[in-house]
């Protein structure tokens, strides 16, 4: 994996913040939550705004001997005023957090469901791990932005504001003062602030870097061992783990510096302005409460300005985030239902044919890889497909399950045009047997469930006994109730397709489609799978891809294809006979059929 690969599905581009706009739409709906969060952000803002002015009050009239009733009540006030901050302030963060949990929540959910829409094209040119990063990753960034960033920002912006006025409002002379010293001191900051980001940034590319690195060798764990590569591997891993060390280290350097020009610059404007202020308190132009609150509102609104600059990078990332939500949440499927699709009969007979078609991958406009293929399989026949690797087998039962259309020609059921039907009503009359056995992590009984969603207990019991795995499934330590880990890893190769030709059985469609596997599966084993199949392709039209000479000798017809076109056609014995492309595969597969 490239570095650029890395970074990119660990940061996303900064983006124009105009892509924050397709949040809204997800905000929208909790209008009143949004209410609250508005309310009680201006509230604590406003005593943020306040807290000075009291404390300078409570220095100025409150500390006075005279009245000791005067006392207390500026100190019930300021209480009072401080109860209001945290109590608005909690309720600003619930609300505000809520809203971010319940908006990405709500986004991951819409975007999962486009995506599980998708057609195969989509996935080919994006990467579905980036695409699973989008889905976490960057809806948690998104998160951030909903539930606290815009807040910050909102509430810092109001500080930042209303505070400079105020300053201005109680001593301009002092507020000039501040206004001359700053630019420079801000200056100085946002630069050094720029290259602590960089190296942030590329401190998690390189964190990015180890985690990659060690995904990759101990997902390779057996190949690293039998290899006995692991000081060699140990070795790699710990130069990616000194480089992000390296550049760690020169971001907390700058970082230090950083605090140090930050911490002295503040201090030092504070005593500057203390220094001035002291001459007017001795003056008598301001009281010691006014100056005490002068400082601290500047003190809160230099924070302020802090917030914003920091917010706004944290901003530009969402938006990045969002406008890749955003493409993925308007990402349209190729393969569609047309506006009027036409519905095939209740009852399927299974009649498949392939007419005239023509196809090339999207990734491979150039070369097609079927042409001018016409192929008719009548209703309940079984038809083996053979030909070399990368022949286009694979390709005719993609286009029957309209994973995508053809460019030319046309691909019919029952004399249908699928491209003319809703893909997902059509696909209930297929059933489809793939080389490698997909199982989720679920159930034994799910798993094969998953063939048809609403077939009872015991029609998957039926369903099971059919694929000749009734005797491992019941010795399974829960039966059908067993967890199968993810990817069904603690299933023999065997075991995992006959679970495969149960899903196929259980949902009974009249079309079956077969991609037989490769793996060497034990003589016992082959034999039961061998009799699963044939009990599944009872009664209705098989296309079968065909690997083991036991299919083929059974099968009613074989096609032999080669680069996408038909080169042959005929019963086992038959081709053997003609001597051609199929002899030859039969030969080297089989042994010599000679
Ligand atoms: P095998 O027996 O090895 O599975 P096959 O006969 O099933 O081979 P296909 O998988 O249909 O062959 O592939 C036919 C051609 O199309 C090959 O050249 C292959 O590289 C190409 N191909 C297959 N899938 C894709 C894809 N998704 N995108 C681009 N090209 C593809």
């Amino acid at each position: 994996m490239s570095d650029s690969m890395i970074r990119q599905e660990h940061e996303p581009p900064k983006g124009k913040l105009a892509n924050l706009r397709t949040l809204w739409s997800f905000v929208r709906p909790y209008k009143l939550q949004l209410f609250l969060a508005s309310v009680f952000l201006l509230i604590a803002a406003g005593t943020v705004l306040i807290i000075p002015t009291a404390l300078g009050d409570i220095v100025d009239k409150g500390f006075s001997n005279d009245n000791a009733q005067k006392v207390n009540d500026y100190f019930g006030v300021f209480i009072g005023i401080v109860a209001v901050m945290a109590t608005a302030t909690a309720f600003r963060f619930y609300f505000v957090t809520w809203l971010g949990e319940r908006v990405v929540a709500d986004i991951r959910k819409a975007v999962y469901e486009r995506l599980i829409t998708l057609s195969p094209e989509f996935f080919e040119e994006n990467r579905p791990g980036e695409i699973v990063s989008r889905l976490t990753a960057d809806t948690t960034l998104v998160q951030t932005i909903v539930g606290s960033s815009v807040s910050v920002w909102v509430r810092n912006f109001l500080i930042a504001v209303v505070g400079t006025i105020w300053l201005f409002v109680m001593s301009p002379k002092l507020m000039g003062q501040i206004m001359i010293g700053m630019p420079i001191g801000l200056v100085a900051i946002v630069l050094v602030g720029r290259r602590v980001r960089n190296l942030s940034r590329r401190s998690q590319d390189k964190v990015a870097d180890v985690g990659a690195r060690a995904n990759e060798s101990l997902a390779a764990l057996n190949i690293v061992q039998a290899f006995t590569q692991e000081k060699n591997e140990a070795g790699r891993f710990s130069r990616f783990v000194d480089d992000a060390f390296a550049v760690a280290r020169s971001r907390i350097r700058v970082r230090a510096a950083l605090t140090f020009g930050m911490i002295f610059l503040i201090f030092g404007a504070i005593a500057s302005v203390l220094y001035q202020g002291a001459q007017d308190v001795m003056t008598g132009t301001m009281s010691g409460g006014q100056m005490l609150d002068f400082i601290m509102r500047a003190v809160f609104v230099a924070g302020a300005f802090g917030a914003l600059s920091e917010v706004y990078s944290e901003l530009q990332r969402a938006a990045g985030a969002a406008g890749r939500l955003a493409e993925l949440l308007s990402a349209e499927s190729k393969i569609k239902a047309p506006a009027q699709p036409i519905a095939l009969p209740a009852k399927v007979d299974g009649d498949i044919h392939f007419d005239n078609v023509t196809f090339h991958y999207p990734t491979k406009p150039d070369t097609a890889t079927l042409e001018h293929f016409n192929l008719h399989v009548k209703a309940g026949e079984t038809v083996a497909l053979v030909g070399p690797s990368g022949a286009g087998k694979s390709t005719v039962l993609q286009l029957l399950l309209r994973f995508y259309d053809p460019q030319a020609g046309a691909v019919k059921i029952d004399g249908v045009d699928i491209a003319k039907t809703d893909p997902k009503a059509f696909r209930e009359h297929l059933s489809f047997v793939p080389q490698e056995t997909i199982i989720f992590a679920d159930t034994i009984a799910e798993n094969v469930r998953y063939g048809r969603t609403d077939a009872s207990d015991d029609d998957v019991r039926k369903a099971v006994e059919a694929a000749a795995a009734t005797e491992f499934v019941e010795r399974a330590p829960e039966g059908f109730d067993t967890f199968l880990g993810e990817r069904g890893t603690r299933l023999s190769g065997g075991q995992r397709q006959r679970i495969a030709i149960a899903r196929a059985i259980l949902r009974n469609a009249p079309i079956l489609l077969l991609d037989e596997a490769t793996s060497a599966l034990d003589a016992e084993s082959e034999l039961k799978v061998q009799e699963a199949l044939e009990h599944l392709m009872e009664g209705r039209t098989t296309l079968v891809i065909a690997h083991r000479l036991a299919t083929v000798k059974k099968v009613d017809r074989i096609i032999v294809l080669d680069e996408g076109k038909i080169v042959a056609e005929g019963t086992h014995d038959e081709l053997v006979a003609q001597d051609g492309l199929y002899k030859r595969l039969a030969d080297l597969q089989f042994g010599s059929t000679a």
